[in-house]
């Protein structure tokens, strides 16, 4: 069997560098594929990014209980396949699921065995920064997700690991460190 893994992060802290530079050099581990809603953003694959579905396809998963856990962000709705996490599992890969900090709990009550783990920026001053960066939002949509990120840290305390992304190196080094033992 495999192990589970969830690597989660407030917006901006650079998380999906870093899962991506891990997975370069840890080939056993695989990114999970989960379901959403949403429209695929340029150069997205179905299947390989997400299973795109449509709202009545994501709600008839939901009444079968096919869901490990899911959740709402932004009007969309985004979901973990219980079939395709105990597939994986049983394949024997070491799979980590990139979801927020309270389907990471829901997950870690179905399954007890998983690992929790939460990337830090190196300073708030720093994250806030980052996101104002981006250019690419109104300062309404910033200060949700900053408002998002308060509650994102609130779950967290409840993680098993805290890994601060101060440079890629240090923070794959980290993650390598409880993940591959
Ligand atoms: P995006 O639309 O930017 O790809 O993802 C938005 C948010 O949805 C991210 O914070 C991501 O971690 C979260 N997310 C993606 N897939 C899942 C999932 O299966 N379950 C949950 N709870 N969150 C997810």
């Amino acid at each position: 069997m495999g192990k589970l893994f969830v690597i989660s992060g407030s917006s901006g802290v650079g998380k999906g560098t870093v899962i991506k530079e891990f997975l370069k050099r840890n080939p056993e581990f695989k990114l999970s594929v989960s379901c959403t809603t949403r429209n695929p953003r340029e150069g997205e694959i179905d299947g390989i990014n997400y299973f795109f579905l449509t709202k009545e396809e994501f709600k008839k998963h939901i009444d079968n209980n096919d869901f490990l856990e899911w959740a709402e962000f932004s009007g969309n709705m985004y979901g973990t396949q219980k079939t395709y996490v105990e597939r994986k599992l049983s394949e024997g890969k070491n799979l980590i699921l990139e979801i927020d900090t309270k389907g990471a709990l829901n997950v870690k009550k179905i399954l007890p065995d998983t690992t929790l783990i939460f990337i830090l920026p190196p300073s708030f001053e720093e994250l806030e920064a980052r996101l104002r960066g981006r250019h690419t939002e109104s300062e309404e949509a910033i200060q949700k997700r900053l408002s998002s990120t308060k509650l994102e840290l609130e779950n967290s305390k409840l993680f098993d690991y805290e890994v601060i992304n101060d440079s890629i190196e240090n923070a794959v080094n980290a993650l390598e460190k409880i993940m591959c033992n």
